[in-house]
């Protein structure tokens, strides 16, 4: 017998003092943003065009290309390197078992072994990169025509306007936090784009940048009265670390480079970094940005009243963050304090091919594990995300 309450339709945002929003890869998949999800990263890859590149940036487009289908090969030889169902947390990790274990391998494997896991990181940045110019309607809060979706830039003009509060700014920053396990900036350039405007809201990813130590050029953003944090538990497309002298960098709205003659703005030493953590069933989250990141992520979810997780299908492999949602709920209720955690998934329309129907259900399943009689769940469709955002009230 089902005895799960009926399925949410629409969110009264007043009724949460504080909110955490989580966004999963589902969330960045919405029209008009695209992002391929993990199933379609490598097809994106295979295809994805390459102009404006420089001629050093398109050959290694071609050498990375040549290289990925026989590194995909030797893990999973069954499967074409561009199929939906080829386990990029398998692939990474059969690298980086061998990359870690030089006991157990040649040193010409080990070598190999770094390759691979550098083509595959190179691919995956690649593939999740936004296209667009930040300029585009997408990332512009208040400024598109009225109707146009938008499903990042919506939420952000919900939360700003949220209860008519006076100033809603520094009202709607406090109040909602937004943790991404993505590495796209979607969410970024809205939230940059807000403080473009006058409307003085800062964007803060929970640890200090060096932005303001660069010699020069470093764009920033201003800081306003309020701020919204994001934190990015997997990384960012436009953070990047100097190896040579430590500092780390964010490149706001537009994604990091971090190839050859790509110098650091603090000490110009051309050694930089990405800093991103690739899907595993063997993660390190070591990190120091990336650790402080996740204790921030801590505490903002044992903070929150209501979790509002979007597009994200829990995956066993994604067990460190499952702990943390896990730990985060037992704190609160043992302080005595509730936690609505909202999932909003997608269900596929009845005539899409590929779709696996349970699919969505598969996921309220394991939220249902995870939370109990804590969640809820919203009444999904085809659109997901963009229609979620639509039903947001007051
Ligand atoms: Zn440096």
């Amino acid at each position: 017998m089902d005895t799960s309450p009926a399925a949410l339709t629409e969110l009264s945002l007043s009724a949460a003092p504080r909110t955490a929003w989580i966004f999963g890869a589902g969330a960045s998949r919405c029209a008009p943003y695209n992002v391929p999800t993990q199933f379609s990263l490598m097809a994106r890859f295979s295809t994805q065009p390459v102009a404006g590149a420089t001629p050093a940036l398109r050959q290694h487009f071609r050498d990375v290309r040549g290289r990925l289908p026989g590194w995909i090969a030797q893990v999973q030889p069954g499967r074409v390197w561009t199929d939906w169902q080829v386990s990029l947390e398998e692939v990474f990790s059969h690298y980086e078992l061998v990359a870690t274990q030089p006991r157990l391998h040649t040193p010409t494997q080990v070598a190999e072994a770094r390759q691979a896991l550098d083509d595959l990181t190179f691919a995956l940045r690649a593939a999740t990169a936004v296209f667009g110019g930040n300029n585009a309607l997408k990332f512009r809060p208040f400024e598109r025509p009225a109707g146009t979706a938008a499903p990042y830039a919506e939420l952000v003009e919900h939360l700003l306007t949220d209860a008519g509060a006076h100033p809603p700014r520094n009202y709607a920053a406090g109040r909602h936090t937004f943790v991404t396990m993505n590495y796209d900036i979607l969410l970024d350039r809205c939230l940059l784009h807000l403080d473009s405007r006058g409307l003085g809201v800062g964007l803060d990813y929970g640890f200090p940048l060096d932005n303001g130590r660069a010699r020069r050029g470093a764009d920033m953003a201003a800081d306003g009265d309020a701020h919204f944090t994001l934190l990015r538990v997997h990384g960012s497309l436009n953070w990047a670390r100097c190896l040579n002298c430590g500092a780390v960098f964010s490149t706001w709205a537009k994604h990091a480079q971090t190839g050859p003659g790509e110098v650091c703005a603090v000490c110009e030493a051309e050694s930089l970094a990405s800093i991103m953590v690739h899907p595993s069933y063997t993660r390190v989250y070591d990190d120091p940005v990336i650790a402080r990141v996740w204790a921030g992520t801590r505490r903002a979810l044992a903070g929150a009243d209501r979790w509002v997780i979007i597009g994200y299908s829990l995956p066993a492999a994604d067990v460190h963050f499952r702990a943390l949602l896990r730990e985060a709920r037992a704190r609160r209720r043992a302080q005595g304090l509730a936690t609505e955690v909202v999932l909003v998934g997608r269900r596929p329309a009845p005539e899409e091919n590929q779709a696996a129907p349970d699919e969505f259900e598969r996921a309220v399943s394991e939220y249902r594990a995870l939370f109990a009689d804590d969640l809820r769940v919203w009444d999904a469709t085809p659109r997901g995300f963009g229609d979620f955002v639509r039903a947001l009230r007051p």
